[in-house]
């Protein structure tokens, strides 16, 4: 075990697969899979999933497969299977060449069913969907037996054919084991474990008409798999039974186990892909990767490190209760990463002109700036400084409070890495009333920041040079919704949508130093947040930069306003 893995809180799933080691019960061998449905893009609690999985493979010396778990023809797309590779592998996950398709498996799972059958223990239902729903029981009531549940092997056998050769509707029948209708476990009253569907499928095209369901399915492709640690969410804590079922009354290559751990839920969003599905139909958002998703890549284009969310993943542990993490714990983690890594620049997004009058009209001159205050190793810039320059509006206030120590009309600031000003005069829009430049003197004395005879100033703004600095996009970008837990109980989670989620200024001027930028490069605007050079829209002459987060989590006050 490495230093930094240590560090990593310990949870019982690594303890289960501690003793099974040690008590020699799985033959030394650790193997996990990542069983995504591709049904829609992976989000954060996905990303919860996977590090665990993944994550205990590489500690125990094991392997982890991707298994893309794609058992239902209608809702099930191409393009959702290229953007969870794509994400596992951002997160930093290696599956080699371990991809598998359920799909892949459908007739050895069609030969099992025929296994069950031939062993009387599944038979050909002819109850409508309906009826089947009524015969199950409550919790509280035993289930009745369907009358079919007696015809015999040959019969099944034919018309579990008829089903296969499309010789019969869908809903017509459906294929079903033979366990339990009494039994207080629900999901043991005699399964479901084919259906028909007459639709394609995305990868093996009009050849199949039935199809096996995810509890028939799972189990047998994580026995096909030889995975000895089948680690799911807690929902499926009472199907487990159904899953040894099928396990010890089939011939299968390997003895899986499964385990269940709780959900990631996360306050100020949604995670679940029927509703995150529905923001992108309903254009509620630009998209799968819109940088207000929860998604792996609505956060990777908010500027969110693939680092930061693992160490997040680490950080909330993996435990048997539900719980429930408020989205500042992310937002937490990948602060520290940016503070400790993402080099600084200046822009300013709402500009306010100043002309600094003492200064040459055609002079200019290159000051030097640090990319990080505590890391010299990374080294530092040259920023150009002229007579013309920009700060940000809300930075000046023509009759400020005493507190105000920012630029007001005859009080003094250093301007970043510059020089000190003083404001002169505020020239106003004579309609409109509107500040549109300030007049200020400098001290040339003051260079770099710093005055020769001692005296101090209390504001140091950031600022762009008019003739240096480069027109700016600039997506400021905040919580989707605006409760906590939007659409909890009875509430639809859209009603809470946040309207201010997004605000988009196109007068930004930043810094020349970024024109060299590439997309999904990260910095700290000084003063102002972090941003990230937007993936999708990027162009060195028209940049686009997207908010990922401001220096301090501000929202904790704003709410409680
Ligand atoms: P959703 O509820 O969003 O539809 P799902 O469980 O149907 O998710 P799958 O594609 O089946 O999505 O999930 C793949 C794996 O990721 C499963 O093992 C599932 O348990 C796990 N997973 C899904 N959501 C979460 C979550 N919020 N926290 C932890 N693991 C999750
Ligand atoms: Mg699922």
């Amino acid at each position: 075990m490495s230093e930094n893995e240590i560090s990593v809180p310990s949870n019982f799933i690594r303890k289960i697969i501690s003793e099974d080691l040690q008590q020699n019960r799985i033959e030394g061998r650790v193997h996990t899979r990542f069983p995504p449905e591709p049904n829609g893009y992976l989000h954060i609690g996905h990303a919860k999933s996977i590090c665990l999985n993944f994550g205990l493979a590489q500690e125990f010396g094991g392997l982890c497969n991707l298994r893309f778990d794609d058992t239902n023809p209608e809702k099930e797309e191409t393009e959702y299977v290229e953007s969870i590779r794509q994400d596992v592998r951002w997160l930093g996950f290696d599956w080699e060449d371990r991809e598998y398709f359920a799909s892949d498996y459908f007739d050895q799972l069609y030969q099992y069913a025929v296994d069950l059958i031939k062993q009387g223990k599944a038979y050909v239902d002819s109850l409508s969907a309906e009826e089947i729903r009524e015969y199950r029981g409550t919790l509280t009531e035993p289930g009745r037996e369907s009358p079919w549940r007696d015809r015999s092997v040959d019969e099944n056998l034919a018309l579990f054919e008829d089903m296969r050769d499309g010789r019969l509707e869908e809903g017509q029948s459906v294929l079903r084991a033979k366990i339990d209708m009494a039994s207080p476990n629900i999901n043991m009253r005699d399964p479901i474990i084919y259906r028909i569907r007459k639709a394609p499928h995305h990868r093996s095209g009009d050849r199949w008409c039935i199809y096996p369901m995810y509890d028939f399915t799972h189990c047998l492709s994580d026995a096909i798999e030889h995975i000895t640690h089948s680690v799911c969410t807690l929902e499926f804590e009472d199907h487990r039974a159904l899953y040894d079922w099928f396990i010890d009354n089939l011939e299968t290559p390997s003895r899986p186990r499964q385990y269940e751990f709780a959900r990631l839920n996360l306050s100020y969003t949604v995670l679940s892909k029927r509703k995150l599905i529905e923001l992108v139909k309903e254009a509620h958002v630009s998209g799968w990767d819109d940088p207000r998703m929860p998604t792996l890549s609505g956060l990777r284009r908010r500027g969110f490190t693939a680092a930061a969310i693992r160490d997040f993943c680490d950080r909330i542990g993996v435990t048997k209760s539900d719980t429930r993490i408020d989205i500042g714990v992310l937002e937490n983690s990948l602060r520290e990463d940016l503070d400790k890594n993402a080099p600084r620049a200046m822009a300013v997004l709402r500009p306010l002109k100043v002309v600094i009058e003492n200064y040459p009209e055609d002079g200019e001159e290159e000051l030097e700036a640090a990319n990080h205050p505590q890391k010299p190793e990374m080294g530092s810039r040259k920023v150009p400084f002229s007579r013309v320059i920009y700060i940000e509006q809300d930075d000046f206030m023509e009759e400020a409070p005493k507190k105000f120590f920012r630029l007001a009309p005859g009080r003094e600031v250093r301007l970043r890495y510059a020089y000190f000003i003083t404001c002169q005069e505020v020239i106003k829009d004579e309609e409109t009333g509107e500040i549109v430049e300030l007049r200020c003197r400098y001290d040339p004395a003051t260079r770099g920041g710093n005055a020769p005879d001692g005296r101090k100033v209390k504001g140091t703004l950031h600022w762009v040079s008019e003739r240096h600095g480069i027109k700016s996009e600039v997506r400021l970008y905040d919580r989707l919704f605006t409760a906590a837990h939007p659409g909890q109980g009875d509430g639809d989670s859209k009603d809470f949508l946040n309207p201010a989620s997004v605000e988009i200024l196109r007068d930004a001027l930043v810094e020349p130093s970024l024109k060299t930028a590439q997309a999904e490069d990260r910095f700290q605007f000084e003063r102002l947040g972090y941003f990230v050079a937007d993936k999708n829209d990027w162009d060195p002459l028209r940049p686009v930069f997207n908010r990922t987060l401001t220096l301090r989590d501000t929202w904790g006050k704003v709410s409680k306003k």
